[in-house]
């Protein structure tokens, strides 16, 4: 079967999917008219973030059988219109925790010690030596939004830095097993009781800007905030104002509501904000299990369409 793999899917996946017997074409930067062009005959499509597979481009591929995504969230593809269609869409949910649990501690531990700043310095020629006076994690309380595979991950890696550790999840009120020292608690006690919350939901109608004025509200003035989930999460507004207001200490930020965020954006212009450009799954190890789970969900399917 002919397979479109697009975004640059680690080779090791094109490899495998090619020693099954199927027929891969490599495509990068494709949109519409371009990708209807590329997708003509090919009955598997292979993402990661960049190609955007909307109800135009599935109405246009009529051989498309399977959407898989190698990543985490399905932000770039249609799925209530794959349905429709009865294309099937998967995604490699596996793939990214571990990278994404240790960016998060990457840029808590970055905020919390000014390791951007003072290494600008020391190469603009300050050593700067007293103004960076940081804070341990040790002793402080960790509040989790949103306990699934990520939320877990970070959890386990808090409880090594000495940190309590507080998780809200609406669907995972307990445990689990290797997670039993965690408390779980409502949001707002969450919100109120944590010196950092960490954000590790999907983006959904429920979770969008689900972090807005009267929640920024609920935290400690002294409190900082990491997301490293999506960015429409955050009401960017109203971050903003708390940051600017005094309301909230500091951010780490790897998500925007509006990606590539522009250079104009208000948030990359406050001292007390980290930002980053969406790295949390940019490790050779994410994407190199990201495109080996993404070509077995792929093989699987096709096995499905015409068993051998
Ligand atoms: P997951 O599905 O394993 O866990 C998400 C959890 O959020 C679930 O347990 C769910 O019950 C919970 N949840 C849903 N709505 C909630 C709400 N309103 N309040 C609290 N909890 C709620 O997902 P995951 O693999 O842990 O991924 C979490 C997030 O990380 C996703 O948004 C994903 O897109 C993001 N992510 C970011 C990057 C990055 O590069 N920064 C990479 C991978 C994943």
């Amino acid at each position: 079967m002919k397979v479109l793999a697009c975004d640059g899917i680690d080779p090791a996946a094109v490899k495998r999917i090619r020693e099954a017997g199927h027929e891969v074409t490599e495509a990068k930067g494709l949109a519409a008219p371009d990708l209807l062009t590329a997708l003509r005959g090919v009955h598997g499509l292979l993402v990661r973030s960049a190609t955007k597979v909307t109800a135009d481009v599935l109405a246009g591929a009529p051989d498309l059988k399977v959407v898989v995504r190698a990543g985490t969230g399905l932000d770039n593809v249609d799925r209530a219109a794959a349905e429709a269609r009865g294309v099937i869409v998967r995604n490699t949910p596996n793939a990214n925790s571990v990278s994404v649990a240790e960016i998060t501690f990457a840029m808590l531990l970055a905020l919390e010690r000014h390791i951007a700043d003072a290494a600008a310095d020391l190469r603009a020629g300050r050593w700067e030596k007293t103004r960076y006076q940081g804070r341990e994690l040790s002793g402080r309380t960790l509040g989790v939004i949103g306990f699934g595979r990520i939320g877990q991950e970070v959890a386990k890696r808090a409880r090594a830095f000495g940190m309590h550790v507080l998780a809200y999840d609406p669907v995972v009120t307990s445990g689990p097993a290797d997670c039993e020292w965690v408390r779980h608690v409502g949001r707002d006690t969450l919100l109120a009781e944590s010196d950092v919350v960490t954000l590790h939901v999907p983006l959904t109608d429920d979770t969008r800007h689900s972090l807005s004025t009267r929640e920024l509200a609920l935290l400690k003035r002294d409190a900082v905030l990491v997301n490293a989930s999506r960015g429409g999460v955050v009401d960017e507004v109203a971050l903003h104002a708390a940051l600017v207001g005094g309301r909230l200490r500091a951010a780490a930020i790897d998500v925007f509501e509006k990606e590539p965020a522009p250079a104009d954006h208000p948030l990359l212009a406050l001292p007390n904000v980290l930002p980053l450009p969406h790295l949390g799954a940019s490790t050779g190890e994410a994407q190199r299990r990201a495109g080996m789970d993404a070509a077995e969900a792929l093989l699987e399917v096709l096995a499905q369409l015409s068993p051998r």
